[in-house]
């Protein structure tokens, strides 16, 4: 036998050497799926003398198929190379590099992300002359995307003997697949898409494929949608040969089409169940567990350990995001006193635009970390956009700043126009602002996008000199259009991150004087945080959203951002209802389940521009048994009470039973500056004390809940702040 066994139990054993047939391994986090899985592939290769090429093993992120990679190539002879350790968008496109040619494309086709999507899609509606105001960008890529769905595309435009027309360049889809064409690219929609066509029209290539895979392996296979089901069953239709594992309480992709209940209906020869967890101390499974069994719809199951004891989990409630940004990077030190090393620490939240306090707060004790799966804050586009803005008023020599915002948003200004100022800026040896402003009246530059923004600009520059710098950015954001068009994509990352940094900017100038503090105080010092030069090393904190974090593991795990609206994410539960608060109590759990030795979890109070509220703790917080965890700093009872209602309150919109309360919620940006916000407690002279519950769109009238338990709709000038005197 070979001795690698003697490393699993023997359920994992059994599993590993059940080669033959349709098996499925269903168990908890941390019990070894993945551990058995990778052994099972060295077994295949190392006892039975099966060639990597035919084994096809799929996971779900890069991360995790670059270490199941690194796991596996520790176990099989060097230079059995396993190029089928992927992705499925990775497999996709191995298979389409052999199989393409069908579809006319070269082997060397492109693959286009969400970014140059857009911009195909720009090109789009300019040529069939829809404006913007008619349909977004997003609108024409989501149309895009579900005529795709639809499948039929790949023979109505793609196959070579189509024959184009006027009216098929005319409709929206042919207009897009047409630029697609000429310039053979491919977007994530047609990867999947192109390998199903091809599989099911093409008997040939089936069966080549069918005949080289003899064993498929899926990992995490609860999140595969319904493509990824079709493709994967496909494939192992030759040999029969397929082992699936997963964990129905880890599916966080429902929303984007995983089908668990594929896991669940799985039909197989054999079935194994592992449930002892090697991963965590018993103390963080007992957290894990008491919130996992709030879900209604799910198989009960609890997972246990043998190990002992433990640190009790700790939870920590800072009355600034700043404290709690900071509590953290003391714990990560006390810790590394102790001998703990940078890469033994995780810090995981719900949503990219919380990295930039945590980001700042290592920085500032310059502990090196890295992202795992996005962009650190000051390098993601619109804050680059936004800052150049800011640093173009604030120095007009600013070329670099110039040429990334004069044609963002699109004023038309084409290649030609900037090649023209380039050359009478190189000749005068003027900054770019300055030869434009000076040579406007020329042909080649006098165009109207160009006035506009130079009007713009200069009104800006005016503004910023007796304006605060967040007020010069926000008008400046408005002024050039920048927001309208972000608005008009209707991307919401993108406006949370733009929230994030008007919201830091205020914070800087709250803790400066906002009076003393100037536009160029403010760039140079983000500066620092922008040009720092960090090694991407192994040896470094690990930032990233919990759904990155999915299959990983960490000696010290921090969730941070347990704010009520935050996380669990209001606009998911308002989406997809309790489908949705359930597939976030089970990221909570996959977040809870990552940690080793040590769960920390952290929140604070104060407002929050994203979900314009205030803060309160998590429901998951109120979901773990107390007697489980230990609380630093000290949570007012008034909290816990925020809590609740805002529980209550979302419950209510969400299923229905008051239609106010929804429009207070779905209030667009207009609560930004009110000091009246959800939660807020405030004081009607004839009424008496009550809390505000929801706000009308214009967040000018408020739902307020007495403390007689009766509710009112109140104009603002009829409320004052606080409570009684
Ligand atoms: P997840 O659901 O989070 O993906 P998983 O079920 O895939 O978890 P693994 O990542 O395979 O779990 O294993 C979790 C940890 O337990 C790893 O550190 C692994 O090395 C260890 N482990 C797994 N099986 C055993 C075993 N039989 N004996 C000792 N340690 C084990
Ligand atoms: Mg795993």
């Amino acid at each position: 036998m070979w001795d690698r066994l003697q490393d699993l139990n023997s359920r994992q054993t059994d599993a590993v050497v059940s080669t033959e047939g349709r098996i499925r391994v269903v168990a908890g986090a941390g019990t070894g799926k993945t551990k058995a899985l990778t052994y099972r592939y060295a077994y295949l290769v190392n006892v039975l003398g099966i060639d990597p090429a035919n084994i096809l093993c799929l996971t779900f992120t890069n991360k995790a198929a670059a270490e199941m990679r690194q796991r596996i190539s520790a176990m099989v002879h060097s230079g059995d190379y396993n190029d089928f350790v992927c992705t499925i968008d990775g497999f996709c496109v191995k298979f389409l590099r052999r199989e393409i040619y069908r579809l006319g494309f070269p082997k060397s086709f492109t693959i286009i992300d969400e970014d140059d999507q857009k911009g195909v899609a720009r090109q789009c509606l300019e040529s069939l002359g829809i404006k913007r105001s008619e349909k977004t960008v997003k609108n024409f890529l989501k149309e895009i995307s579900d005529a795709k769905a639809l499948n039929d595309y790949i023979p109505t435009y793609m196959l070579p003997d189509v024959a184009w027309d006027e009216n098929m360049l005319r409709s929206h889809v042919g207009n897009y697949i047409h630029r697609q064409m000429k310039c053979y690219s491919l977007d994530f929609d047609d990867i999947e898409n192109f390998t199903k066509f091809i599989l099911d029209r093409y008997p040939d290539a089936r069966e080549w494929w069918q005949g080289q895979l003899n064993y498929i392996m899926v990992d995490e296979a609860q999140d595969c949608n319904a493509d990824n089901w079709e493709i994967i069953e496909k494939l192992a239709a030759g040999h029969k040969n397929l082992f699936i594992v997963g964990d129905p309480d880890q599916c966080i992709y429902e929303w984007r089409g995983a089908r668990p209940q594929r896991f669940v209906q799985f039909s197989y020869n054999k079935e194994i169940v592992l449930d002892e967890n090697y991963r965590s101390t018993p103390k963080i499974l007992d957290v894990a567990n008491s919130v996992i069994s709030n879900n209604k719809n799910r198989i009960p199951k609890d997972l246990f350990t043998r190990q002992a004891g433990g640190r009790t989990v700790v939870h920590f409630h800072a009355k600034t995001e700043e404290e709690e940004y900071d509590w953290i990077v003391k714990q990560i030190k006390l810790l590394m006193a102790s001998g703990a090393t940078l890469s033994d620490f995780a810090v995981l939240y719900r949503s990219n635009y919380l990295s930039r306090g945590i980001e700042k707060a290592l920085m500032n004790e310059h502990l090196t970390y890295t992202i795992w799966g996005g962009v650190r804050f000051f390098e993601r586009r619109e804050i680059k956009d936004a800052i150049a803005y800011l640093r173009l008023l604030s120095n007009e020599a600013d070329d670099d700043a110039f040429l990334r915002i004069i044609n963002v948003p699109s004023r038309r200004l084409g290649r030609s126009f900037i090649d023209t100022l380039k050359s009478i800026s190189s000749s005068t040896g003027q900054p770019l602002m300055e030869a434009l402003r000076e040579n406007i009246s020329l042909e080649a530059l006098n165009r109207p996008g160009a006035v506009e923004f130079l009007k713009v600009m200069d009104e800006c520059r005016e503004f910023s000199r007796f304006a605060s710098v967040s007020d010069t950015l926000k008008r400046v954001l408005d002024d050039s259009g920048y927001m309208r068009s972000v608005r008009e994509d209707q991307d919401e990352e993108t406006l949370e991150n733009i929230d994030e940094l008007m919201h830091s900017v205020r914070f800087y100038e709250e803790s400066h004087n906002e009076f003393d503090v100037t536009l160029s105080d403010y760039l140079q010092d983000i500066a620092l945080y922008t040009n720092q030069d960090y090694r991407k090393d192994n040896l470094s904190i690990k930032l990233m959203t919990i759904h990155q974090a999915k299959g990983l593991e960490f000696p010290y795990v921090f969730i941070t951002g347990l704010s009520e609206g935050i996380f669990p994410n209001m606009r998911t539960i308002r989406e997809y209802k309790k489908n949705g608060e359930e597939e976030e109590r089970r990221l909570m759990y996959v977040a809870i389940t990552r940690a080793e030795k040590v769960l920390f979890l952290t929140e604070s109070e104060g407002f929050n521009v994203s979900t314009r509220m205030n803060k309160y703790p998590s429901r998951f917080l109120t979901e773990i048994k107390r007697h489980m965890f230990v609380t630093e700093g000290f949570v007012p009872e008034e909290l816990w009470k925020g809590t609740r209602n805002l529980v209550h309150v979302l419950d209510e919109e969400t299923f229905g039973r008051s239609p106010e309360a929804l429009d207070g919620f779905a209030a667009e940006r207009a609560g930004w500056d009110s000091p009246f916000q959800i939660g807020t407690v405030v004081t009607h002279d004839i009424f008496g004390e009550g809390t505000i519950m929801a706000a009308n769109k214009e967040w000018t009238t408020f739902e307020v809940k007495f403390s007689d338990g009766s509710t009112r709709h109140l104009r603002a000038s009829f409320l004052r702040l606080g409570d009684l005197p």
